[in-house]
């Protein structure tokens, strides 16, 4: 058996046009499919909105597309970013609430929800305690992220720092920040591997810090081809929830 096979992938960080990613979320999902490795949960986790994800997944449902599995999510700024990921039905969440009452706000919505620090070595670096994460209830960070480069060392070893504290379900995530297909960015080489294959395998291995975090630099994600962009901009024009200027 190999890993593959006892190990589901899953992107967890993506953007798009629904906030400043390039690709519309037909184009995600087709990424995601073309995607060298089989990915078997991918998240849209728009900034601050969850329209991306409305749109595909309905979009998915009519044309009977079950794989990869499409998770809901939402990058909040509280002003920090948080990645959520909802258990339930997802939701939007006020932005600049401020740390402590976003995560309110969000157990207060779905105690179940999985929330992780998106990349802490961008704006996370000198502005909160690692430790006040996990007495706050969150389930991890993006160690490996393309923006905690050239202090991601130093990141992932406050982080682990945590874990060998006594909390070892504090989960070391990798997330590409996908706001673009490859070659614009490095983020496609960014992924997750968690045991089993399944949302549900998903979202125990991130309670339960049992995520492999992979970064693979070999891993190249072709740009969309010239009928996928003529699809966008035939979605894009058929979308009415798109905002005018992205139209
Ligand atoms: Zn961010
Ligand atoms: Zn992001």
């Amino acid at each position: 058996m190999t890993i593959s096979e006892r190990f589901g992938r899953a992107l967890l960080h993506n953007h798009t046009i629904y906030s400043d990613g390039v690709m519309t979320p037909v184009e995600l999902l087709v990424s995601c499919q073309q995607y060298p490795e089989k990915v078997d949960i991918f998240a849209i986790t728009d900034h601050n909105s969850i329209r991306g994800y409305d749109f595909l997944i309905n979009y998915m449902l009519q044309n009977n597309i079950s794989a990869p599995k499409l998770i809901p999510g939402v990058e909040v700024t509280s002003p920090l970013h948080l990645l959520v990921y909802p258990k339930k039905n997802p939701f939007e969440i006020p932005q600049l609430l401020g740390f402590e009452r976003t995560v309110d706000f969000i157990f207060n919505k779905d105690e179940e929800a999985v929330i992780l620090v998106a990349h802490p070595g961008k704006n996370h670096r000198f502005l909160l305690d690692p430790q006040a994460y996990v007495r706050k209830g969150i389930n991890g960070a993006e160690t490996r992220s393309p923006y905690n480069w050239p202090l991601e060392w130093l990141v992932s070893a406050r982080y682990e720092q945590i874990r060998r504290e006594g909390n070892k379900k504090f989960s070391a995530v990798a997330g590409g920040d996908n706001h673009f297909p490859y070659p614009y960015g490095t983020g496609w080489q960014y992924h997750t591997l968690f045991p089993g294959f399944t949302t549900e395998d998903l979202f125990n291995a991130l309670l339960e810090g049992t995520i492999i975090a992979v970064v693979d630099k070999s891993i190249k994600v072709r740009l969309p081809s010239l009928e996928m962009t003529a699809e966008r901009h035939r979605k894009a024009l058929l979308d009415p929830l798109l905002p005018p200027s992205r139209r």
